[in-house]
């Protein structure tokens, strides 16, 4: 699983390439939910792919939702 770096939902890569929703930026592969995120992402890639990875698992329990 990977995230979508937009809006952070955890998407399933394979599926993402079939549809087209994944893009390759400095060497890393990332994958979007929809045309939406991918075209915000493209828009200002650094805003979103420089964002710290390594919270991941500790911030599940925070989501306000
Ligand atoms: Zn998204």
């Amino acid at each position: 699983m990977k995230k979508d770096p937009v809006c952070l939902m955890e998407i399933d890569e394979g599926e993402a390439k079939a549809k087209g929703l994944i893009t390759e930026w400095h060497g890393q592969t990332q994958v979007f939910c929809s045309e939406q995120c991918k075209e915000e992402f493209d828009d200002s890639p650094e805003l979103y792919a420089s964002a710290p990875r390594e919270f991941d698992e500790d911030e599940e329990g925070d989501y306000p939702y």
